[in-house]
């Protein structure tokens, strides 16, 4: 078997042991003589995966039941348009903060459907940052308060959430159960599930269930959060496969430990950025007090050694390392699943390119 490291930001590394466990049930889950894809969403085998990922979730999350979790399809994209749709009432306007490109969609759907105060914007900041929270401009009244807890493209993270009077929402899409935090900080919290999760074709939604009360009765059926609380997600069919590859990264996450994985985390995201700031020749590209632990950004001297590294690189196995398109440079994505050998075996060709190109 030979196994990339897999640096892609998204969809992401898997965990081996949860890819096995899927194909060793792919023919036949649990004695019943067919895929887990090919069952009734409404039968028993498939309702006790359901359940077991919303089990997990909560768990993970430390959820009171006042919240809910819900499986929503059409990505966090859709979810950038669902929160205004349902959360923001005729004639409220709502804050957001725009800290980077997914902050900036965001920003983009809630404006067809109200008042956007934008009160923090990073978004074109080089190095790029998070805004601090005591620069945010809270609008008193707003219907709530937007953030994206981890910039992807920028590599830049929110370290302390803030404190807000209106219900807090967050795009957490690509650092969700990568660290401990408050979930009862927050209104509502929305995942794409491609990243630290499973695989696309889920979002994970996890809110305050009264705050799903406060949609127009004109909303189609399938974009009210109402609906999906009502109906437990399966109002229609679900993304069977893709919640049951998600309960499987759940369950392997509390067999590890989260407090395990979290600490795994900064430890990866550490050796990187040492092995940046040991060297005149990398250049990190976010601000040292906000830089991600999932997506780590850097540059070279050139664009011509970015196209190098990323070419040698991938010759030794190390595939994905190109930034986004957008910004180009060097991304390292080391979500959740991302193996600590991939690190280190990524710190070892950074010096190793150095000393043959610095
Ligand atoms: C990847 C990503 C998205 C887009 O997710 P889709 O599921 O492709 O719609 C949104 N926000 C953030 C922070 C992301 O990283």
């Amino acid at each position: 078997m030979a196994r990339v490291f897999n640096f892609g930001a998204g969809p992401a590394v898997l965990p081996v042991e949860v890819l096995q466990e899927a194909q060793a049930e792919l023919l036949d889950f649990k004695g019943s003589g067919m895929s887990i894809m090919e069952h009734s969403h409404r039968g028993k085998e498939y309702d006790a995966v359901h359940a077991e990922a919303i089990e997990n979730v909560r768990k993970l999350l430390k959820l009171t039941d006042d919240y809910t979790v819900l499986f929503v399809q059409g990505g966090a994209s859709l979810q950038f348009a669902m929160v205004p749709m349902n959360l923001l009432g005729a004639g409220q306007s709502a804050d957001y903060v725009n800290s980077g490109a997914w902050g900036d969609k965001a920003v983009k759907e809630a404006k067809l459907f109200g008042n956007v105060n934008v009160i923090a914007n990073t978004g074109k900041d080089i190095p790029t940052r998070m805004p601090k929270n005591e620069d945010l401009k809270l609008t008193p009244g707003a219907a709530y308060v937007h953030i994206t807890s981890n910039e992807t493209i920028a590599g830049s993270q929110w370290k302390v959430f803030p404190k807000t009077e209106a219900p807090l929402v967050a795009d957490m899409s690509s650092d969700i159960l990568s660290r401990p935090f408050d979930a009862s900080q927050f209104g509502l919290i929305y995942a794409g599930a491609q990243k630290n999760l499973g695989p696309s074709g889920v979002a994970l939604v996890v809110m305050r269930k009264e705050l799903a009360e406060r949609v127009g009765a004109k909303t189609p059926t399938m974009l009210k959060y109402k609906t999906y609380i009502e109906e437990n997600s399966l109002y229609n069919t679900p993304p069977t496969f893709s919640i049951y590859v998600l309960a499987l990264v759940t369950r392997w996450i509390l067999k590890l430990g989260p407090e395990t994985l979290y600490r795994q985390n900064v430890d990866k995201a550490g050796k990187i950025y040492q092995a940046l700031d040991s060297s005149s020749f990398y250049k990190g590209t976010a601000v040292k007090e906000f830089r991600s632990d999932m997506n780590i950004t850097f540059r070279l001297p050139t664009e011509e050694l970015e196209e190098l590294f990323i070419k040698e690189a991938s010759k030794q196995g190390m595939k994905a390392l190109k930034g986004h398109r957008s910004v180009g440079g060097i991304r390292a994505s080391i979500y959740n699943a991302f193996p600590v050998a991939g690190v280190d075996a990524l710190v070892a060709f950074m010096k190793d390119f150095e000393k043959k190109n610095g």
